[in-house]
């Protein structure tokens, strides 16, 4: 079959829209109409060359969209279900997977750099040549081949525009608070960056129970929107000072948890600073893998646990229908997170805007 998809050929260059094949679905596929797909900024990272991957290559891995065919191996049921799709594909027995750490899989990490499917092989060509597939998925085209637990059925009602950010953004974000950091009623949060996902750690730490929320950003908008969303207390840094505000906050002991989402290296100082001793610190931001980020010394002693997570501990199959069900119930709120809507053919724009700190997400829709 033939469709449309955004390439990005060499790095530092706009995404090109072409048509593309897919070949026969293998037993243990589905073949997704992509409704939705987020501009998320890891798309972005391999966009600017910071992420290497080979190329030409199909970005977009925050998704929703309907499951339109199956493999043999895949009950037929499954047609027409709508769906959000899980970039963390798993084999279930391997090392790290038997020790509950999926987002370790050793298939799962050997083939995400190749960017192919999970079996190793790719389902796209360009022009018959073989076509890449990011993060497992390749979203930002109208169809999209998955595995079959990657697509995750959610409630009929949930609209898809808001359900694609719960695949990527917001799973992290909430999933750090809950599944990652388990907070509880009455701690003391700090969240360190204002983007989708940390505007999903905030809500991740008030769905938990979190009493006092510090939300920090440079973005008066951003902090803003923090406090629509639960952040109980906001400080704009660089003017005001973060930590200053979090000792005031808490008797001068520093925070429980810190949920950082900026990812620079300042923002990663805070988290150690602002953390108390005993608390943790989850680190969900990062840097170029090869830089080097400086701490003071004493600033990680006192028996502080620090995590870092790139899913928020996923469970897919578990957490994305229990996060659409918030959203319907009206304690997760995703409509603010949805500042543009484009067409496929508008891609480059969204990128522009995440480049210049714009918004907080753009959706790309489809048909
Ligand atoms: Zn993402
Ligand atoms: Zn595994």
């Amino acid at each position: 079959m033939q469709f449309r998809a955004a390439i990005l050929h060499e790095p530092r260059t706009a995404l090109t829209i072409e048509t593309i094949e897919a070949v026969d679905l293998q037993p243990s596929d589905v073949l997704v109409r992509v409704a939705s797909a987020g501009l998320c900024h890891t798309d972005l990272e391999v966009i600017e060359g910071q992420l290497v991957y080979p190329m030409p290559i199909v970005l977009g891995h925050e998704i929703a969209g309907v499951i339109e065919a199956v493999g043999s191996a895949v009950s037929p049921r499954r047609r027409g279900e709508r769906v959000v799709l899980s970039w963390n594909p798993y084999c279930g027995h391997c090392f790290h997977c038997e020790r509950n750490q999926p987002i370790l899989c050793e298939t799962y990490i050997a083939n995400g750099p190749q960017a192919v499917q999970f079996d190793g092989t790719s389902r796209l060509k360009l022009n018959g040549a073989l076509l890449r597939t990011m993060f497992y998925i390749a979203g930002f085209a109208e169809y999209a081949i998955v595995t079959d637990p990657c697509a995750i059925a959610i409630p009929t009602d949930m609209p898809l525009d808001r359900a694609c950010l719960i695949g990527c953004g917001v799973m992290t974000g909430v999933g750090a608070a809950i599944n990652v950091a388990r907070l509880g009623y009455g701690e003391t949060v700090m969240v360190i960056g204002c983007g989708a996902v940390g505007l999903s750690a905030v809500q991740g730490a008030r769905l938990a129970g979190a009493t006092t929320i510090l939300a920090v950003d440079r973005n008066h908008e951003r902090l803003a929107l923090a406090q629509r969303v639960g952040a109980t207390h906001v400080a704009a840094v660089p003017d005001e000072d973060a930590l200053a505000v979090a000792r005031r906050l808490t008797g001068g002991r520093g925070v429980d948890c810190v949920l950082e989402s900026a990812g620079n290296a300042p923002a990663f100082r805070l988290s150690a600073e602002a953390c108390r001793a005993g608390g943790r610190i989850v680190w969900l931001g990062k840097t170029g893998v090869n830089e080097d980020v400086a701490f003071r010394w004493g600033s990680l002693m006192g028996e502080k646990q620090i995590v870092r997570s790139s899913y928020g501990g996923a469970r897919p199959a578990r957490d994305f229908p229990r996060l659409a069900r918030a959203y319907l119930d009206g304690a997760l709120q995703l409509d603010p997170y949805v500042t543009r809507h484009l067409k496929l053919e508008e891609i480059n724009a969204g990128f522009d805007d995440l480049r210049a700190g714009l918004g907080i997400r753009s959706v790309i829709q489809f048909g």
